[in-house]
């Protein structure tokens, strides 16, 4: 990058400018009449960029030209980077100039390019001298230091759009002579760019006006900041982590297509979005998990009755109408891919019998390709089967498929030349998107057959959800202080008689209630009192702390020396709850007014015992002894 400078030699001579050239160009700067023209070229398969220069005016008698490499992140070049390392390098050489030749100040000087996006950063920072260029921005580094080699100089910098490629509409000899100088530009930087192809990069420099800059495996981070921060950091907790959840060897990882992963799951829209990571990540909340955090809740698959339902058996349920409706939405959906993304036939045979043998429906009784396919493809197709068996085809079926497929597809397209109207991205993304929504049809059907599809079957089924517990509170009382012993007056039959509501509140106030093992400090007035979460006061709810009682309780046990006073009134010493510990924390109740401070109970009064044995006494009639031997 700084090495412009003293790269700029013109392309179609190979001399160095002349004198005459430079006191020709000095003299246009002093006058104010100097077009400084420049363009990037960017050649996205190489990820390698280069910029071109010239400098002149109208008459062209004589010019000076530059070429040069764009230089940064092959992986992140883009056409606007080369485009500023033009600008960048004419107005580096301008300082040259000026610092070689007598300019007055504030002569001015043209700065014409072809990308929009440049010139409307470049006026802003022409305008405002005080203009803040955003850190987050793609190539913030070049910017910058145009920021400050335009702030630096004593010349006015004229910023100028111009159209670029205007040859390919208009005839060469009607183009005014900036679009003239722009082609002219435009072709040298692509021969640069095809001379130097073979160049070692240069390593990374930190620019003089950057002066920071974040240095990542050999690359400069000067696009997509905090995206490449983050990915940098959590990669290799990442990389561990999809390898031991799916027992994949490390380097399986780099074959998955995350391109057409990441393309597919970003036109996702929010609630399809999470359901799909919930797929990719086997954390659907199936029977299985749903049983694990609520044993309350069967296990059993819905449909068969028969199995623990995981959500592998979710593709794989051998009930009859399960499966039928698996095998027409895998149809449908495969027939999406087949048709809308041109997909090989080869290929949809190979996705086609490993899935299904997967999901355990019949394989196809005809095969989709018929005729002997291409000895290339056909290769092809056999290296991502393999690819894909490392991953595993349960993982295909959840969208992380190999980047063999793309590959497999890629040459099938090259040799039939058969080509979707509208190309996707990738062809990946459309084969992904199409197994989500399969994915996503048997997780509807699943949930039609477990909640029903009708509101008269779901409210079934939530009714049998709350008598199912009131039935298993009945079967399993839990401990409860004889003043609440009420809530089981009424007997079973007349309990289930209910709505639903006041079982749920019947069934936390069982649940609440029979936490509790001691009295509180006023008496429960009403069964009204219940239903409102009012019951107990804030200096009740602060007794009601179990884990502290547990503890405390504990500390009792341990024997204690005889007569020794207690310091405080618990062992543990704390005596107040802090805010999180009351109930209403623990709960997570929006409280319409935070829980008052509890109110200290009133000192005791103290007790005189008659006898002379009580230890008040004693002390009085010990302190009276003292006074007589004083005495
Ligand atoms: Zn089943």
């Amino acid at each position: 990058m700084t090495d412009i400078t003293c790269r700029h030699s013109g392309i179609s001579s190979d001399d160095p400018p002349t004198e005459a050239a430079f006191l020709y160009v000095a003299n246009l700067y002093a006058e104010g009449k100097l077009y400084c023209v420049s363009d990037g070229s960017f050649n996205p398969s190489l990820g390698r960029g280069s910029q071109a220069w010239i400098m002149t005016d109208e008459r062209q008698q004589h010019s000076m030209t530059g070429a040069g490499p764009a230089d940064g992140n092959p992986s992140t070049m883009s056409a606007y980077r080369p485009e500023l390392q033009g600008l960048l390098a004419s107005v580096l050489v301008l300082r040259s100039m000026n610092a070689a030749y007598d300019i007055p100040t504030g002569a001015a000087v043209t700065l014409v390019c072809d990308n929009e996006a440049a010139t409307v950063e470049l006026d802003k920072i022409v305008s405002d001298p005080l203009h803040a260029i955003d850190p987050l921005q793609t190539d913030y580094d070049i910017l910058l230091e145009l920021q400050g080699e335009i702030t630096n100089s004593t010349s006015t910098f004229i910023i100028k759009w111009i159209k670029g490629h205007q040859e390919d509409k208009v005839p060469l000899d009607q183009l005014d002579f900036l679009a003239l100088l722009n082609i002219d530009c435009d072709r040298r930087a692509k021969a640069f760019l095809r001379l130097n192809t073979n160049e070692t990069l240069q390593p990374p420099v930190i620019l003089h006006h950057e002066k920071w800059g974040a240095v990542a495996n050999g690359h400069k981070i000067t696009a997509n900041l905090r995206e490449t921060i983050y990915e940098l950091y959590t990669f290799s907790a990442t990389k561990t982590y999809l390898c031991k959840k799916f027992a994949w060897e490390p380097t399986v990882l780099s074959t998955v297509a995350w391109e057409g992963l990441n393309n597919a799951k970003a036109t996702l829209k929010s609630p399809r979005n999470t359901f799909t990571s919930k797929i990719m990540y086997d954390k659907l909340p199936v029977a299985e998990r749903l049983h694990f955090f609520n044993s309350s809740e069967s296990p059993l698959c819905k449909t068969c009755n028969k199995a623990v339902e995981t959500q592998q058996h979710l593709f794989q349920c051998r009930e009859h109408n399960c499966r039928r409706h698996r095998l027409h939405c895998w149809i449908k959906h495969s027939k999406v891919f087949l048709i809308q993304g041109h997909t090989a036939r080869l290929i949809m045979d190979a996705i086609d019998g490993n899935v299904r043998h997967y999901l355990k429906l019949p394989p196809r009784p005809t095969k989709w390709q018929t005729s002997q396919g291409n000895r290339s493809v056909v290769a092809a197709v056999q290296r991502a089967i393999v690819a894909q068996h490392a991953l595993g085809w349960d993982r295909f079926l959840s969208g992380i498929i190999s980047k063999k497929w793309g590959v497999a597809q890629r040459l099938y397209q090259e040799i039939s030349g058969d080509y979707p109207k509208r190309r996707p991205r990738t062809w990946a993304e459309g084969i992904i998107k199409s197994l989500w929504d399969f994915n996503h049809d048997v997780w509807l059907y699943r949930n039609a057959i477990k909640h029903g599809v009708t509101q008269e079957e779901q409210s079934r089924a939530r009714r049998a959800r709350v008598v199912a517990l009131v039935n298993d509170r009945y079967l399993h009382r839990p401990h409860l202080d004889p003043k609440y012993k009420f809530l089981y007056n009424k007997p079973l039959h007349k309990r289930l008689e209910e709505g639903n509501r006041t079982l749920y509140a019947w069934l936390s106030s069982v649940a609440n209630l029979s936490s509790l093992s001691t009295k509180p400090a006023t008496r429960q007035q009403s069964i009204d009192m219940h239903a409102t979460f009012t019951r107990l006061s804030d200096t009740q709810m602060g007794r009601l702390r179990r884990p502290m009682r547990r503890l405390r309780r504990l500390s009792d046990q341990t024997p204690a020396k005889s007569g020794a006073p207690l310091k405080s009134k618990f062992a543990l010493g704390q005596s107040s709850p802090s805010e999180t510990r009351l109930l209403t924390g623990m709960w997570n109740f929006a409280t319409a007014s935070p829980p008052t401070p509890l109110i200290k109970s009133k000192a005791r009064k103290k007790v005189f015992h008659n006898s002379i044995r009580s230890k008040q006494a004693k002390l009085l009639w010990d302190r009276g002894r003292t006074a007589r031997m004083m005495n």
